[in-house]
């Protein structure tokens, strides 16, 4: 759809992006260098708007939401578009066993990515048990919490010894780098989505004699249409991640106890 008209119902894809470069031509407009992202504030890529009752936004970015899709769902198709941007990095054919390490909101949605992408066997990994509650209800087959389970052992146990396919990080610290790395058979590849800290101590040796793939992901490169779709389907599910929807008045607030977060909230969605 091209023309729009009003009462559409519709969302939009954050990202901004040129057209023109090396980069949007090959619709890797997540590394363009003029890129913007709607509603993000880092001084790089910030362009103001979307906590607001109109907001002004290019064409190719409007994405129309399927009748299927509630707008509350439809405002979560930015964490999905990131996990499968995040899945599509991977070699997965069909039938491969994956791990997510990280079950938080983009963890979740990366579960869910992975088994739609194909992935017959999915563990996932938290320190958080009601997260990784979530994640099984999502479609995780095996849950594993760090420094309570042999996470390395377990996977290798359930892949003749060899170890998984494929893994993506979603936390960002030496640790789950680390882990997302060890669970990998010979050959395997990780994609890091997660980058808390702006460096780690790095398994080299391992990921060197092992001849694996360590892959970084970036936000999303076009894939909203394909989030909306996935949520229609009833691929990725939406619901059990909205924590609350507020009104915007409220936003300030709400914005304070997910900055504290003790009620392991996910996402909140504001209403205008
Ligand atoms: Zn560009």
């Amino acid at each position: 759809m091209t023309e729009w008209k009003s009462g559409d119902r519709v969302t939009f894809d954050s990202t901004t992006y040129c057209g023109e470069c090396h980069y949007c031509k090959q619709g890797l407009v997540n590394l363009c260098g003029n890129r913007q992202v709607i509603g993000v504030s880092c001084e790089d890529y910030r362009r103001h708007g979307a906590f607001a009752e109109r907001v002004v936004i290019p064409h190719f970015g409007v994405c129309s939401i399927p009748d299927e899709v509630s707008f509350e769902q439809a405002a979560l198709a930015e964490p999905v578009s990131i996990a499968l941007h995040g899945v599509s990095r991977l070699p997965i054919s069909g039938g491969e066993t994956g791990v997510v390490v990280g079950t938080g909101m983009i963890g979740l949605f990366l579960v869910q990515a992975l088994k739609a992408a194909g992935c017959g066997y999915v563990f996932a990994i938290d320190l958080a048990e009601d997260k990784l509650a979530l994640a099984r209800e999502l479609g995780a087959d095996q849950t594993f919490v760090p420094g309570k389970d042999d996470i390395v052992g377990a996977v290798k146990d359930a892949t003749d010894g060899e170890g998984a396919h494929v893994s993506v990080e979603a936390v960002g610290v030496a640790d789950t780098v680390g882990l997302a790395i060890e669970v990998l058979r010979k050959g395997g590849a990780t994609c890091l989505v997660g980058n808390l800290a702006p460096e780690i101590n790095f398994p080299l040796q391992s990921v060197v004699t092992r001849e694996l793939s360590v892959l970084g992901s970036c936000a999303s490169a076009g894939e909203y249409s394909l989030a909306l779709e996935a949520v229609a389907s009833g691929k990725i599910k939406v619901d059990p991640i909205i924590s609350a929807v507020a009104d915007l008045k409220d936003g300030a607030s709400w914005f304070d106890r997910l900055r504290n977060n003790t009620e392991g909230l996910l996402k909140v969605v504001l209403q205008p």
